[in-house]
């Protein structure tokens, strides 16, 4: 059966231009780029090469750039690096809609540190409160992180906005852009970021390498303490495969940007408006306009999101019903509640996330499966009556 993959914002196909780029490094050029011979020299200076390849990226200076094993260390290292640098403030902000890799660690400060955490609200649109984010900061405010983009509804924060805030009361701010790189133009030079996070397997590189942007002048303390790698700042010896991967991801993702935005955002528009067409009492999570081009966070009322799930897989159709980090739960997604998407709906929600590798006739393909699935589990639904939600 031919999968039609559009879980995109769990990870991505390798692309095969990163594949050909990284095998000779699985073969014959294995040498450890900290080594003093030419065999190591040659790996250290295609790590050069990526490093400049992630900068051009980003609008950053390579030597700006700290490989990471993932975003989830990146994150991490942010946020240790400046609770560290600023040991005096125990407040820090965050907003309530993360990802676990912040979500989690800032709980986990709470509790087990005694930090004091405003968890900023967003409205049903999925938007942040910015004016409670604002009246939050404070002399004692170590670090604000914000998600650049949602990876369950797509919505993309005002990043460019808080940060320029954050800059003028001199507070430290660190975003995650794991699932903003390669839908948006990220420019950290503009966005006046003191630090970024970025994945490899969200953008077509491997799984297990991923990205810290630290703007040059920040005292950062390295997360992983070990060897000299990654100028002090990340000890253990690199993961060169994935980072000449990611590399040549990054290369790609930004030639790529222009299809996100038109051929990308085209299907995605095909598949919501005829899904909300198609399916009646269904909507879409989130502001249509903040979003991401390649998001559709989709709700039925009266069904059970792991059913459709399930019915989808039967049809080789690949999607999720919430971050693939806490799929596995029944409860609904820790987004939609904090956006008071009614119970009906979000347990029946839905993420569609697309790349470029997908097709119309793909599109076709889930409202032809959808569509009958729906039907099929409200019949059975007891909360479903004569058409209608009861
Ligand atoms: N941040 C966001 C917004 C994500 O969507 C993810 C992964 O889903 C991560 C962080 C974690 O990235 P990784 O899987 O590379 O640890």
């Amino acid at each position: 059966m031919k999968v039609v993959y559009t879980d995109n914002n769990a990870t991505t196909k390798v692309a095969d231009e990163v594949l050909k780029e990284m095998l000779p490094y699985f073969g014959e050029l294995y040498g450890n780029p900290s080594s003093m011979h030419t065999f190591g020299d040659q790996v250290d200076k295609k790590i050069k090469q990526a490093r400049q390849r992630v900068a051009n990226f980003i609008n950053a200076e390579p030597d700006e750039i700290v490989f990471t094993s993932c975003g989830t260390e990146s994150d991490n290292s942010a946020i240790y690096s400046a609770i560290n640098a600023y040991p005096e403030k125990k407040h820090i902000i965050t907003s309530k809609v993360e990802h676990p890799a912040i979500n989690k660690l800032y709980q986990h400060l709470q509790k087990t540190k005694g930090y004091e955490v405003t968890f900023v609200p967003v409205d049903k649109k999925g938007c942040l409160d910015l004016d409670l984010l604002y009246k939050s900061m404070s002399d004692n405010t170590a670090i604000i992180s914000l998600m650049w983009a949602n990876n369950e509804t797509g919505i993309i924060f005002p990043i460019e906005e808080i940060a320029k805030k954050a800059n003028e009361k001199g507070i430290l701010f660190h975003t995650d852009a794991v699932q903003a790189a390669g839908k948006i133009d990220i420019d950290v030079k503009r966005a006046g970021v003191d630090m970024l996070s970025l994945s490899g397997h969200k953008i077509h590189a491997p799984k297990g390498v991923g990205v810290l942007y630290v703007k040059k002048g920040f005292k950062f303390s390295p997360f992983l303490i070990g060897g000299h790698q990654e100028k002090g700042r990340r000890g253990g010896t690199e993961n060169t495969v994935s980072i000449i991967g990611l590399g040549k991801a990054c290369e790609l993702a930004k030639k790529n940007l222009p299809i996100m935005n038109t051929q990308v955002k085209e299907l995605r528009d095909y598949l919501e408006a005829q899904l909300l067409e198609k399916i009646s009492s269904s909507s879409v999570n989130g502001d249509l306009e903040k979003r991401l081009p390649n998001t559709l966070s989709i709700g039925f009322d009266a069904v059970e999101g792991e059913s459709i799930l399930l019915l989808l897989d039967r049809e080789g159709i690949c999607a999720s019903s919430g971050s693939a980090c806490t799929s596995g739960s029944l409860d609904p997604s820790h987004v939609l509640m904090a956006m008071e998407v009614p119970f009906k709906s979000a347990h029946g929600s839905i993420r569609f996330s697309l790349s470029h590798y997908n097709t119309k006739q793909e599109m076709d393909i889930i409202i032809a499966t959808l569509v009958p699935a729906i039907q099929k589990l409200r019949e059975m639904s007891p909360f479903w009556k004569d058409g209608k939600v009861v």
